[in-house]
C-alpha cells in the first residue's frame, strides 16, 4: 500500500486530509510540524509528501529543500499545501524543488487527484520478486522479459538495461554521458549519439503496444514520463 504522509499543523485540516487518503486507499501518516518532518519522511519513506507552507518551528520551503538535499529521500514528490496564491510565491515553492502546489482553499477531489498523479511519478515502484512495474509496462529482471499491455517486447540487452534504467526512476531525466556510464560501462567508448539510436529502437518497440512514454529533454537526456507525448514529437522528427 502506498504511504502519503501530511506535514501540516492545522489539526483539522490534517485529518480531513487523512480521511480522505484513507478512504482513497492509502495509508497516511501525520506530521503537526516542522521540526521533525524530515527524520520522519527518512524513517517512513512516504510515496507522496502533502507540505503545509506555513508550519511553527520550520517552514515547508525549508522542509521542501532539506529533503531535496538527502539523496534517500530527494526523489519523492512533494506537493505544497498554501493558503497563499501569489505566483511569487508559488514560483518560490516550485525553486525550492516542490513538484506541484495547491492553494487553500482546495477542493478535496482536486487534491486527491494531484495525489494520484504524483503517486505515479513516485520511485517507489512496485518491485516484488524483481518485478518493476510501470503503468501498462512490466519489467521481470530475473527473467529478462518486458511485456507492454500484454504483449511480450524482443529487446536487445542494452536496450533493456536502458529501460530498466529510465523506468527505475520515472520523471528522472538521464544525460546521455550518464546513461553511457551505467548502461555501456565507464571504460568502452561509445558516442553519446548512440544514445540516441538505442533510445529510438526502444521506443519503437515500446510504442508498439502503447503511448509514447520517453521524453526527449533537448540536449539534456532522457525520462521515462507519462505525460511524455507533446515535447518528443518534436525531436523525434529531428532524428529523422
Ligand atoms: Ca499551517
Amino acid at each position: 500500500m502506498s504511504l502519503v504522509m501530511i506535514i501540516e499543523d492545522e489539526e483539522p485540516l490534517a485529518m480531513l486530509l487523512s480521511y480522505n487518503l484513507e478512504k482513497e486507499g492509502y495509508e497516511v501518516a501525520t506530521v503537526a510540524n516542522g521540526l521533525n518532518a524530515v527524520s520522519e519522511v527518512e524513517r517512513l519513506m512516504p510515496s507522496v509528501i502533502l507540505l503545509d507552507w506555513m508550519l511553527p518551528e520550520v517552514s515547508g520551503i525549508e522542509i521542501c529543500k532539506m529533503i531535496r538535499s538527502k539523496a534517500d529521500i530527494k526523489n519523492i514528490p512533494i506537493i505544497m499545501l498554501t493558503a497563499k496564491g501569489q505566483e511569487e510565491d508559488k514560483i518560490r515553492g516550485l525553486g525550492a524543488g516542490a513538484d506541484d502546489y495547491v492553494t487553500k482553499p482546495f477542493s478535496v477531489p482536486e487534491l486527491m487527484a494531484r495525489v494520484k498523479t504524483n503517486m505515479r511519478r513516485a520511485p517507489l515502484f512496485e518491485e516484488k520478486d524483481k518485478i518493476i512495474v510501470f503503468d501498462d509496462i512490466t519489467m521481470d529482471l530475473s527473467e529478462r522479459k518486458v511485456f507492454r499491455n500484454g504483449h511480450q517486447l524482443h529487446l536487445s540487452p542494452t536496450e533493456f538495461r536502458l529501460l530498466k534504467m529510465l523506468i527505475k526512476e520515472p520523471g528522472k531525466v538521464f544525460s546521455r554521458e550518464i546513461l553511457l556510464k551505467s548502461v555501456w560501462g565507464e571504460n568502452i567508448f561509445v558516442e553519446s549519439r548512440t544514445v540516441d539510436v538505442h533510445i529510438r529502437r526502444l521506443r519503437k518497440s515500446l510504442n508498439q503496444y502503447g503511448p509514447d512514454y520517453i521524453r526527449t529533454v533537448r540536449a539534456n537526456g532522457y525520462s521515462i514520463d507519462k505525460n511524455s507525448s507533446s515535447d518528443t514529437t518534436e525531436e523525434k522528427e529531428d532524428e529523422l
